[in-house]
This record gives C-alpha cells, structure tokens and sequence, in this order.
C-alpha cells in the first residue's frame, strides 16, 4: 500500500462520517489516517487524483499507485498503443506517462535512415555503415531505388549508389572505347584509358608504363616505331627514331 492508502470496510460500531456526520454503523465507510468517513466524503476530500484522468479514485475504484502516483485501474494504460498495463511490466516516462514495454523499446531503438521507423534488435536483419542504421530492405540505391541490403555500394556524400549505377553515373569513361573503367586502367593527356585499351597500334601490346611514339593519334610500342614506322636513314637504313 501507498503512502496516501486507505481501507474500505463496512461499519460495524458506531462511528460518525469524519465530515459529514453521517452515522456510519452499518455502511460501507473508508479508513484512512485514523479517520473514519463515508464514501461520498472520501471521494470529496481524501481520494487520490489520478494522474491520468485527474478525477479522484472513489472507494468503489481499484486503485494502482506506483512512486507516489495513483491511477484508476482502468486508467492505467500505455501512453502509446493504449494497453492495460495493471499486469503488465511497464516504464515510467516523460511526463509521467506509463508506457509498456514494447512501446518503450520500439521508441528507443534507433531509427532507419530509410522509413524512419524504430530498428527493434533482433527483429529484421539491418544495414550499418557509420552510425547510421537501415532495414535490410530500405537500404536502396540512389538511383534505380533497388534493393542493395547486403550488398556492396559506393556512398557519394548522403547517397548511396550500387555498383552499375555508380559504374554509370561515377566511373571513368575510357577515351577509347567509351566504356566505364571499374578498375585499374590509365591516364594518358589527362584522358582515362582501360589498360586493354591503350595498345601499340601495330603489335597491339599493352603500352602502360613502357615507352612508346605516337604518330598521328595512333601509338607505337619502341620496337614497331622502329621496325615499320620510323623513317629509315638513306645512308645507313637504320630507323631514324629520336628516342
Ligand atoms: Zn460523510
Ligand atoms: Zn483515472
Ligand atoms: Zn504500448
Ligand atoms: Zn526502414
Ligand atoms: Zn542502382
Ligand atoms: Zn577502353
Ligand atoms: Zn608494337
Ligand atoms: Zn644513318
């Protein structure tokens, strides 16, 4: 019992109403810090208020009282979805609302990025990436909105691309073949080229990182410059190649 409890019985002496003077002797009265009274006064002067609906817990209510607060049994429910908490585990919040227990984790759970719904531990598998939280299913591409879940992404600022859409949008096209470069390749004149791309145009080796000539656009590995496009000397018929 609270510290404002009190008994309800039905009078068996002869005692007076503490306020009213009524004869109690045969009715139903309420005890409460030594006095006797009937119910009509107890509801007038000694009830508890409930914290919920603010009207005072007559002798006839069941009363629940929990740190210093009373609620009609009937009153005490979850803020939030409304249950009848009198036999369920509940949490004191904010304003001293009661909430249940599963309001209270569904509010405390962090929030996905992507519905801004509570991520409940434990309940949908989720995404992660530098403290921010998605449902599996609402991690999604900028672009194609497709589901990327699990896998792998390209964050560009507050957006998130998946491969063929960063491909698409982000990657380096090569000068020559005007395909996205994923990985690797080149730079040559400030123009990315794929590795595969940037041949000797003779030989069709692959020139990065050798030495090579270019004639008119077209490029030549050291020994075909020499072989087939060098100017050869008149007097001696070696190749005249200037590297
Ligand atoms: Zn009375
Ligand atoms: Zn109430
Ligand atoms: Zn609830
Ligand atoms: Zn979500
Ligand atoms: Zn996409
Ligand atoms: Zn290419
Ligand atoms: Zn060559
Ligand atoms: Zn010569």
């Amino acid at each position: 019992a609270g510290p404002g409890s009190y008994t309800v019985g039905t009078m068996s002496e002869r005692f007076d109403c503490h306020y009213c003077r009524d004869p109690l002797q045969g009715k139903k009265y309420v005890q409460k810090e030594g006095r006797h009274c009937c119910v009509k006064c107890f509801e007038k002067f000694c009830a508890n208020t409930c914290a919920e609906c603010k009207k005072p817990i007559g002798a006839d209510s069941k009363e629940l009282h929990f740190k210093n607060r009373y609620w009609h049994d009937n009153c005490f429910r979850c803020f939030k979805c409304y249950t009848s908490l009198v036999n369920e585990p509940f949490m004191l919040r904010e304003n001293n609302k009661v909430w249940c227990s599963n309001c209270t984790a569904a509010e405390d759970a962090p929030r996905c990025k992507g519905c801004f719904k509570p991520i409940i531990a434990g309940t949908v598998p989720n995404v992660e990436y530098k403290k921010m939280v998605w449902h599996k299913d609402c991690f999604t591409c900028s672009q194609c909105k497709q589901v990327i879940g699990s896998g792998s992404f390209f964050p560009k600022g507050d957006e998130f691309y998946c491969v063929s859409c960063h491909e698409h949008k982000f990657a380096k096209t090569c000068a020559k073949c005007k395909n996205p470069i994923t990985s690797g390749g080149l730079t040559y004149q400030e123009q990315p080229w794929h590795s595969e791309c940037f041949i000797c145009s003779n030989c069709k080796k692959q020139l990065g990182g050798k030495r090579f000539t270019t004639v008119e656009d077209q490029f030549y590995c050291v020994e075909c410059y020499k072989g087939c496009v060098a100017k050869k000397c008149a007097g001696c018929k070696n190749p005249i190649t200037g590297m």
